[in-house]
C-alpha cells in the first residue's frame, strides 16, 4: 500500500475503492461481498439518495424519473460521510466527470484510490435489473421501462466519459474487470484486481 511521509514517519493511506457500473451491474452485491472480507465503510450514494428521498421531494422526483441528482446535493452528501480515517468503498459515485474530478481533487492525496469498472455489456444489465425486479427488490426507478431506458442512457453518455476520465488520472489506480460471468467467479476476479495493483 502506498504512504505518505510526515515528518519522517511513514504513514500508511487507507484505501477508497471506487465501484463503477452501469444499472444493475452488482455493484451493491459485490461492496457487501467485500465488505465480508475487510472492515471497508460502504457509502452507497443510491442508498442514501434513497433515505433523503423518503422527505425530499425534489429528490423523490429526480430518482423517480432516473435522472442525476444535482452535483451540489451530491458533493454534501458525499462530504458528510467520507472519512479517509478508514477504508472505504464507494457505490454509485463517482458518476459525472465533474463528481469524477472532485474525488481526485481532494482525496487522492489523502488515500490510496482504486477505481474498478465492473464492465459488462447493456444486455447483461438490463437481464440483471429484470432479475432484480422478479426477485421484488421494488425500487420505484425499476417500476417503469423509460425510467430503466433513461438511467441506461445517462451511464453510456455520462459516467462513461468520468470512467475514461479516470483511467487517465497518473496517481490513482484503475481496473477494468469483465463481470458477466457467475457471482463467485466476478468476485474473484475483484479481489485478484484489488490485490494486483
Ligand atoms: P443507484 O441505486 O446507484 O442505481 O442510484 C439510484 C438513483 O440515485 C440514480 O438513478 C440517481 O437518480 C441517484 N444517484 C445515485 N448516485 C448518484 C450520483 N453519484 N450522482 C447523481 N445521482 C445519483
Amino acid at each position: 500500500m502506498s504512504g505518505s511521509l510526515h515528518c519522517g514517519i511513514v504513514l500508511d493511506m487507507k484505501k477508497i475503492i471506487v465501484l463503477m457500473g452501469g444499472q444493475g451491474v452488482g455493484k451493491g452485491t459485490f461492496a457487501r461481498m467485500l465488505c465480508e472480507t475487510h472492515p471497508f465503510k460502504h457509502i452507497e450514494t443510491g442508498a442514501l439518495l434513497r433515505e433523503s428521498a423518503k422527505t425530499n421531494t425534489k429528490i423523490a422526483d429526480i430518482m423517480a424519473r432516473g435522472e442525476l441528482v444535482p452535483e451540489e446535493d451530491l458533493l454534501s452528501l458525499v462530504s458528510e460521510n467520507i472519512n479517509t480515517d478508514q477504508d472505504i468503498i464507494l457505490d454509485g459515485f463517482p458518476r459525472t466527470t465533474e463528481q469524477a474530478k472532485w474525488l481526485v481533487n481532494n482525496y487522492a492525496d489523502k488515500a490510496d484510490i482504486h477505481v474498478i469498472y465492473l464492465d459488462v455489456p447493456e444486455e447483461t444489465m438490463i437481464q440483471r435489473i429484470q432479475k432484480r425486479i422478479r426477485e421484488g427488490g421494488g425500487r420505484a426507478d425499476d417500476a417503469n421501462i423509460d425510467t430503466i431506458k433513461r438511467r441506461l442512457n445517462i451511464f453510456w453518455t455520462v459516467t462513461i466519459p468520468a470512467i475514461n476520465w479516470l483511467k487517465n488520472v497518473p496517481n490513482i489506480k484503475f481496473s477494468d474487470v469483465d463481470v458477466k460471468g457467475d457471482v463467485n467467479d466476478n468476485i474473484t476476479m475483484i479481489i485478484k484486481a484489488l490485490e494486483d495493483k
